[in-house]
């Protein structure tokens, strides 16, 4: 058994290169061999999102404060809410981030294949973002 204590671990900044605007990344989990498992939990401002990207293995999550959108690649900008999970299937492209007036929090949990969890992509632009 392994207790990792709240504000053990330091939060990181979003890195602009896969996201739009203020995002901070809290670390909660990385499992050990044989998990592949690891969750994070990322607060966007409002207007922040993620780059396009896909991940091998799916990803799962779980909104836990304020209203966002998230897209597939081909489907509606859908919102979200505190208390909704969203499960992304491997490989679907898509993006996740708050609304534009407000924050949102998510915890997002996802398993890594061949020591990697995410294929990063293009920016989502204005437009896109404005659905
Ligand atoms: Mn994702």
């Amino acid at each position: 058994m392994k207790i990792t204590r709240s504000g053990q671990v330091p939060s990181r900044r979003g890195p602009e290169d896969w996201f739009t605007g203020a995002v901070r990344l809290d670390p909660l989990f990385d499992g050990d061999a044989p998990s592949r498992a690891s969750g994070v939990h990322v607060t966007f401002e409002p207007g922040a999102r993620t780059a396009w990207h896909t991940h091998p293995a799916g990803q799962t999550l779980i909104v836990t404060f304020g209203r966002g959108l998230v897209q597939r690649a081909g489907g509606p900008v859908e919102e979200i809410r505190a208390g909704d999970v969203v499960w992304f299937e491997p490989d679907e492209k898509h993006w996740h981030g708050a609304a534009p007036d407000t924050a949102m929090s998510h915890i997002a949990i996802h398993e890594s294949v061949d020591g990697s969890a995410v294929t990063w992509m293009e920016k989502v632009t204005e437009a896109e973002y404005g659905g």
